[in-house]
């Protein structure tokens, strides 16, 4: 008999163990989507239709005309493949207009094709830092900057979040080698905006190179959406590398990074997540081209989406709904325990609002939340239901009359 640990054995433990903490994750299939509207398949078999609040399409792109054509029209002339890598044959007109066209709107000499914001920020650490480097990064980071961190095999230290004071003392704590201050610009569970004029002053201070995941902030925030960096007011030199994704606010698919020339240049010669995959189609490269530049020109989406998001708070303010500091897209009520944001999504789906509890690990123990995203796709009417459906909920899961800010 080999003392060899049984994997079997261990992930059906680890299973039931998320099945006691109420932390099973489970998909859920979309028959059909029509703007925020998605026919969903039910847990007994029975599709019904949802108001979605948590999808990352922010600016309503994802079904627009001239978005989706653009897929089609580029799908019928160069197919669904991106056939080979970049620097084998995988490199076509289609993505090198859409590196110029993100270069231009965001004011940097270059931009880089990637498969996604995931593979992206692997490429970046993993390409720039090694052994003997650091990576100083907020502690409410995405998940793929830490992955990246952990490839690249340098040390990660972590700051406390939002806390440039802590960024500083990290770097100063670990001299020698090279440093790169690592944030995202928004943070996807929390829908905050990072320090970055604080956070560029530490990098600098320390010789330290700044590289900001903008996921959540370009195409939203910032003179003609270029991001949380713009709208910071710092010169696109300040922080040398960017993460642009296509997933979200641009609503397709693929991600870019964009930056200093020299930088750029060296990703696309070394990064393995960029070397050993094969190119984005090159339809939906045209896609985001669209999408990018709908992002650019129509200023009514951002003007939209705030209005949207000073509707829901206030809305949930005046219930006595505590909110978060964000006023972004992403708008989290905090739940506490992971049953407790499980409830409260069960409930709103119950009454036809799909919004999404998240738990650990992608939240610290004990912040279980539910994660509010709306969209220049969302109605006031929409808006006005969700949060008087929210209200219900609470009542129905913290008991009715409700106990004032029960739900924190
Ligand atoms: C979504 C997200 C990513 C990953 O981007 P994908 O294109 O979805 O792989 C990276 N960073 C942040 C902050 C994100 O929210």
């Amino acid at each position: 008999m080999s003392e060899r640990e049984d994997l079997r054995a261990r992930v059906a433990a680890l299973r039931s163990r998320r099945r006691l903490q109420a932390r099973e994750r489970v998909r859920r299939t979309v028959l059909r989507r029509d703007g925020v509207r998605c026919e969903v398949a039910g847990a007994d078999g029975a599709p019904r239709w949802l108001v979605n609040f948590c999808s990352n399409d922010y600016l309503g792109l994802a079904q627009q005309f001239g978005v989706a054509s653009a897929l089609a029209d580029a799908a019928a002339r160069s197919g669904a493949g991106g056939v080979a890598s970049h620097l084998v044959c995988g490199h076509t007109a289609e993505h090198e207009a859409l590196e110029r066209e993100l270069a231009d709107w965001l004011q940097v000499p270059r931009a880089l094709l990637l498969g996604s914001g995931y593979m992206a920020n692997l490429a970046v650490v993993q390409s720039l830092l090694g052994d003997g480097d650091v990576c100083v990064q907020d502690r409410l980071n995405h998940a793929s900057l830490i992955d990246a961190a952990h490839l690249a095999g340098c040390r990660l230290r972590r700051y406390p979040h939002a806390d440039a004071e802590g960024a500083l003392r990290q770097l100063r704590a670990a001299p020698g080698g090279a440093a790169m201050l690592a944030t995202d610009g928004v943070f996807s569970m929390d829908g905050n905006v990072a320090p970055l004029r604080e956070l560029a002053a530490a990098a600098d201070a320390e010789g330290a190179l700044m590289y900001v995941d903008d996921a959540h902030g370009v195409g939203v925030l910032g003179p003609e959406g270029r991001g949380s960096v713009a709208a910071a007011r710092l010169e696109a030199d300040r922080v040398p590398l960017q993460l642009v994704t296509m997933g979200k606010a641009l609503g397709g698919y693929g991600a870019a990074v964009v930056g200093e020339a020299a930088l750029v240049d060296h990703l696309a010669a070394t990064a393995r997540p960029y070397i050993y995959t094969t190119a984005l189609p090159p339809a939906l490269a045209a896609a985001s081209l669209a999408a990018v530049k709908l992002a650019r020109r129509e200023h009514w989406r951002r003007g939209k989406l705030a209005a949207l998001v000073l509707r829901l708070r206030r809305g949930l303010a005046a219930r006595g709904f505590e909110l978060m500091e964000s006023d972004t897209a992403i708008q989290p009520l905090l739940c506490g325990e992971d049953a407790r944001a499980l409830a409260m999504s069960r409930a709103l789906e119950a009454s036809g609002w799909w919004v999404a509890a998240i738990r650990p690990p992608t939240v610290p123990e004990g912040r279980a939340r539910l994660r509010i995203t709306l969209t220049a796709a969302h109605s006031e009417n929409d808006v006005d239901g969700l949060v008087e459906a929210l209200e219900r909920a609470r009542d129905e899961v913290d008991g009715a009359p409700h106990r004032h800010g029960s739900l924190q």
